[in-house]
């Protein structure tokens, strides 16, 4: 890795793309295609991206589809989302949209336009670097609008100065995300370059790379994401810096992390997108204690299973299944779930008692790389739990478990680990694969026929003292699970 890492600093000095990243102050080629002259047509742009695009016209603002909605087209692919921008400040678009429309962000001022359950996302073109102050002055509230911030480390902590389009070109992240479709004639402004870009297939950052990645650090898993999804090459320019910006990404808020993650994860390619972050040395600021699991285990299997359960990540978003941010997070910290039990169990702890306690701490131990919210947490201790309850479905048990909220994200995570390599789950997997496709009384007749190898004989039920403590079970082996135990 460092001789990889030398030789690309050499071929990053050597070569003359390092001089050519995209500046406002630099040779710029700026391009305006005519309607007749690029494949993005009105029939392709989401409905209701178009009635505020109509709506901000006929209140006399300028109006823009931005970004990925104007990329993918070119492309040839379907937008995950559209983003309009315009000349009209937030309260304007406010008032142009009333109650449809909701002000939010204090960093980044955006206006949400609701259509039901449809949001369009509607920007304000940010201005020059001019107004930029450091923030160490104190600001009083009526501060906020119309400021740009950065910290000592250069980080952005607020933007909101506004412009006109051509500084607003510059403020993007990369420049195939700086094309801008006008609805008042259909056609495409380009200034940065990024129609020659998507045609070369990279991804390269508007301006300073160095600067660009301090003021953001999210922009580094950006663009590996990008790079993944369009199939595109980072250009040296922008790809060097981060190998060792990566640490910058501490500094980023755990909750917009979380929601980078999801971006990352559930965008159709997130084995490409782990491939690269792991290649970045971006993925142990997203999960430290993953990252130091696959870094000490060499036989590969964590790594197997984080790639399994993307893969079928990957899978159900193809066939336009719906993804659980609880599967990705319980995949993803399953081995260090996992490591922690063990430890608890040599330390004396009770089985339950142990998955519950590593449950806790590695979700905690993840907090400050990315918050999950609290109805995500429940849901992956549930899915963590029910892998030591599935392989105990005899009798009325089975019925208990496949009615748990969590019983299907369960199934299919013993599924991703039966296919990473826990062979000896074969048999509990194809046991519970088989069991749904039964109808009720079958699936009475089938829990009921099943006697594990070594399971214990039932005692009959009136020789049963509920009151009676159970002794402890040896360390690593189960204690026969009661209904919720782990829940
Ligand atoms: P997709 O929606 O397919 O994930 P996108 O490019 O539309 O990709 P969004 O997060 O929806 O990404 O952002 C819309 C646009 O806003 C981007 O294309 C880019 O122009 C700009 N943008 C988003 N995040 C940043 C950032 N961190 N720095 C600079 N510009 C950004
Ligand atoms: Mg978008």
């Amino acid at each position: 890795m460092p001789m990889q890492r030398f030789i690309q600093r050499l071929v990053k000095k050597l070569s003359p793309k390092r001089l050519s990243q995209p500046s406002p102050s630099g040779p710029t080629s700026k391009q305006i295609l005519s309607r007749d002259q690029h494949g993005v047509s009105r029939s392709q742009i989401d409905k209701h991206a178009l009635d505020v695009l109509y709506g901000l016209k006929r209140a006399g603002y300028e109006a823009y589809l931005v970004g990925g909605g104007v990329r993918d087209l070119l492309l040839g692919l379907e937008p995950k989302d559209f983003d309009v921008v315009t000349n009209a400040e937030p309260e304007a678009v406010k008032a142009v949209f009333k109650n449809k429309c909701r002000l939010i962000g204090r960093r980044f001022r955006l206006a949400h336009v609701r259509f039901g359950r449809q949001i369009i996302e509607v920007a304000t073109f940010r201005g020059d670097s001019e107004a930029s102050e450091v923030a160490d002055k104190p600001k009083g509230r009526g501060r906020l609008n119309h400021t740009r911030a950065v910290d000592g480390q250069g980080r952005l902590l607020r933007d909101n100065v506004y412009g006109g389009m051509d500084e607003d070109v510059w403020r993007r992240d990369f420049t195939v995300n700086s094309l801008y479709y006008n609805i008042r004639d259909f056609s495409v402004a380009d200034y940065t370059g990024g129609l020659d870009d998507i045609k070369a297939g990279v991804i390269r950052l508007i301006g300073d790379p160095e600067t660009r990645y301090r003021e953001d650090p999210v922009r580094m898993i950006r663009a590996v994401r990008f790079a993944a999804k369009l199939g595109f090459e980072i250009e040296p320019g922008t790809r060097d810096p981060i190998y060792d910006l990566a640490p910058l990404l501490k500094d980023v808020s755990h909750a917009r992390m979380f929601e980078e993650v999801l971006k990352l994860f559930h965008s159709g390619v997130a084995v490409q997108v782990f491939e690269k972050l792991r290649h970045f040395g971006l993925f142990a600021y997203l999960f430290p204690q993953t990252e130091q699991m696959l870094a000490e285990q060499a036989d590969g299997f964590p790594r197997m299973l984080v790639i399994e359960a993307l893969k079928s990540t990957d899978d159900r978003i193809r066939h336009g299944k719906g993804v659980n941010p609880a599967f990705l997070f319980a995949a993803m910290l399953w081995e260090p779930m996992v490591a922690r039990r063990e430890q608890l169990l040599t330390e004396g702890l009770k089985p339950q008692d142990a998955t519950f306690a590593a449950a806790s701490d590695v979700l905690e131990w993840q907090r400050p790389a990315t918050a999950v919210p609290r109805r995500f947490i429940g849901q992956v201790k549930d899915i963590w739990n029910l892998q030591y309850r599935l392989p105990r479905y005899q009798g009325d048990k089975a019925q208990k478990i496949v009615s748990h909220p969590r019983f299907r994200a369960a199934y299919d995570f013993l599924g991703v680990r039966v296919s990473a390599g826990a062979e000896e789950l074969k048999e509990v997997f194809d046991w519970w694969t088989h069991y749904q496709t039964l109808d009720g009384v079958e699936q009475v007749a089938y829990a009921n026929q099943v006697k594990k190898p070594g399971s214990r004989r039932r005692r009959p039920r009136r020789n049963r003292n509920p009151y009676r403590k159970r002794a402890n079970p040896a360390p690593g082996k189960e204690s026969p699970a009661t209904p919720n135990e782990q829940d």
